[in-house]
């Protein structure tokens, strides 16, 4: 059996050795006798690996107690509704910054709920930049300010954390999270799509701050509440059980490996490497402006389009997967979150490097 560099952008490559966990405790989940997908979620067995997994969760990402983590379904995409229904109260007004498709996305969900300022854009660049704080035109008395820390289309990260004032900061980290340290104190609520740095899809971590529960419209669907969510320990209904245990088989594996400061560095050599390399090459290109460039997701360009299916039929044949840019986009993208390997990326660059010869 050979793995292959996987370089998808969601769902990701995952930790081997999480898998191979995974698969040792696949029949028999530690003498039970059943899987872990086979188990009551009310099960004693099944609420500690919830429990160790938030645990886990809150001393990687230093989450205090006045946060409350919840494992939700729907994706990042249902947080686009549920956000504004829980946090908008009696405010009907909401801030948001747009930096790419997913900020889009987010913006235009919210629209169906509330009055969507949107206080910076970079749209007429091209979002190959985020707008200087000094140009936002937040409101003071804005439900929240919600912004993108990392646009998984465009390849653009924030190098910096917004400051919101008393309005309560809202990330949609889920192409970033735990990738790097994040004061998560500065914030009145995160979320994240599991499918990229956490573990499998079908699970949505959110950590809000708890005084920001409770506030959820009437109408806010029960499963969408998050004081309900809250109130039950994620377990109101059925929750995504065999996606939550291979997250925590993820947290436990980075605590492994060092945690989010060892990940910092890590992603910090992987995705400068390729970005010097990519600017160096004369061939590839990369839009943003360089401070902006995403340590995660690495889209670039052919000088010549039209050698896009050769370059990925090659790529293909070495075992480097899921190169093909974004439908939105076009070019390449390589994705290279926490379990893509320095290996991956230096087997990334020879190939290019290869490429070039042959055809630039
Ligand atoms: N936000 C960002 C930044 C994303 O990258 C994605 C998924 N690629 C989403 C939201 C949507 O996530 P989901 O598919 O979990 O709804």
């Amino acid at each position: 059996m050979s793995r292959a560099y996987n370089f998808c952008a969601g769902p990701a490559a995952l930790p081997e050795p999480v898998l191979r966990q995974a698969r040792d405790e696949m029949l028999d989940w530690r003498g039970t006798g059943m899987s872990v997908m086979e188990m009551s979620h009310r099960s004693d067995e099944f609420v500690e690996i919830a429990e160790t997994a938030e645990k886990d969760l809150r001393e990687l990402a230093g989450i205090s107690d006045d946060y409350a983590v919840l494992f939700m379904q729907g994706g990042a995409s249902g947080q686009f509704a549920t956000v504004p229904l829980n946090l908008l109260g009696e405010n009907t007004r909401v801030d948001y910054v747009n930096t790419g498709i997913w900020s889009k996305k987010a913006i235009a969900e919210a629209k169906r709920y509330a009055t969507v300022n949107v206080a910076a854009s970079s749209e007429d660049r091209g979002f190959t930049t985020v707008p200087d704080q000094s140009e936002w035109n937040t409101s003071a008395d804005a439900a929240y300010l919600h912004y993108t820390p990392n646009e998984t289309i465009g390849g653009l990260e924030y190098d910096f954390v917004p400051d919101s004032g008393r309005v309560p900061l809202v990330a949609d980290m889920s192409s970033n999270i735990l990738s790097r340290p994040v004061d998560v104190n500065r914030f009145g609520l995160i979320y994240a799509g599991a499918q990229k740095n956490i573990g499998p899809s079908g699970l949505v971590v959110v950590i809000i701050r708890k005084d920001l529960l409770g506030r959820a419209r009437p109408e806010t669907p029960t499963m969408m509440n998050y004081q309900v969510m809250a109130d039950n320990a994620s377990m109101y209904n059925t929750p995504a059980t065999y996606s939550w245990y291979l997250a925590g088989l993820v947290f436990k594996w980075l605590k492994e490996q060092g945690g989010v400061d060892a990940m910092e560095a890590l992603n910090y050599r992987k995705s400068k490497k390729l970005y010097d390399y990519i600017d160096a090459s004369g061939f590839y290109a990369n839009p943003i402006e360089p401070r902006f460039r995403s340590w995660m997701n690495v889209p670039f360009t052919l000088a010549d389009d039209s050698l896009n299916g050769a370059f990925l039929k090659g790529a293909d044949e070495r075992g480097l997967l899921n190169l093909e840019g974004h439908r939105s986009v076009g070019g390449m993208r390589a994705s290279i979150y926490n379990a893509m390997p320095e290996a991956g990326v230096d087997a990334l660059i020879d190939y290019m490097a290869g490429f070039v010869k042959e055809h630039g």
